[in-house]
């Protein structure tokens, strides 16, 4: 009989933990920590997204170059948002621990979307790594290794330092978000 793990309880960073099971969520395929991730970023944006493309999806989106192969990987349609709604997409996924980016049209062969690594997820394709790291050297992920042009401040942020300065059941305030950043900068970011 499989070892039952304990219910309600909260994820142990330093623990030894089951790779990220694997669901379908809103049609894409995404492991369930990355899908806690999004809703937590939609509830800090007040509305829901639309999934363009999600993780597990190795030769999906050529224009991807694999970053989407493995797990922690999703991209968001901003299309037909303002730049001010765009830009309030990325902070919320940058909030609670993806390396996230809004890209443009003028930045290769796509629509505007926010693209997003769910940072220390355990299924991370080679490419999506390498654009964490990325990520939090302050650059956009890109091969021409750009500045980031996002907003800056939660470079060191992750999923589990999110949960840790912000109660499951209690919405966020101000004050638990002083406090995961300066979690996130005491770790080094
Ligand atoms: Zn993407």
């Amino acid at each position: 009989m499989p070892r039952r793990t304990r219910t309600g309880s909260s994820p142990r960073p330093s623990g030894k933990k089951m790779p990220e099971a694997r669901i379908v969520w809103r049609g894409k395929q995404l492991n369930q920590r990355t899908v806690a991730m999004i809703e937590a970023a939609e509830k800090l944006y007040r509305s829901k997204f639309a999934i363009l493309q999600g993780s597990y999806n190795t030769g999906g989106v050529a224009a991807s170059a694999g970053t989407h192969d493995g797990g922690g990987a999703v991209d968001i349609d901003v299309a037909t948002k303002s730049p001010a709604q765009r830009r309030a997409v990325v902070k919320a996924m940058r909030q609670v621990g993806f390396a996230a980016w809004l890209r443009t049209p003028a930045q290769g062969n796509w629509p505007y979307h926010v693209h997003a690594i769910a940072v220390g997820d355990k299924d991370l394709s080679r490419g999506a790594a390498h654009q964490v790291a990325e990520y939090r050297r302050k650059r956009n992920g890109l091969a021409n290794r750009g500045k980031d042009d996002g907003p800056a401040g939660y470079y060191g942020m992750t999923w589990e330092l999110y949960l840790k300065a912000h109660a499951p059941a209690t919405s966020s305030s101000p004050e638990a978000d002083r406090q995961a950043i300066t979690i996130a900068a005491a770790v080094g970011a």
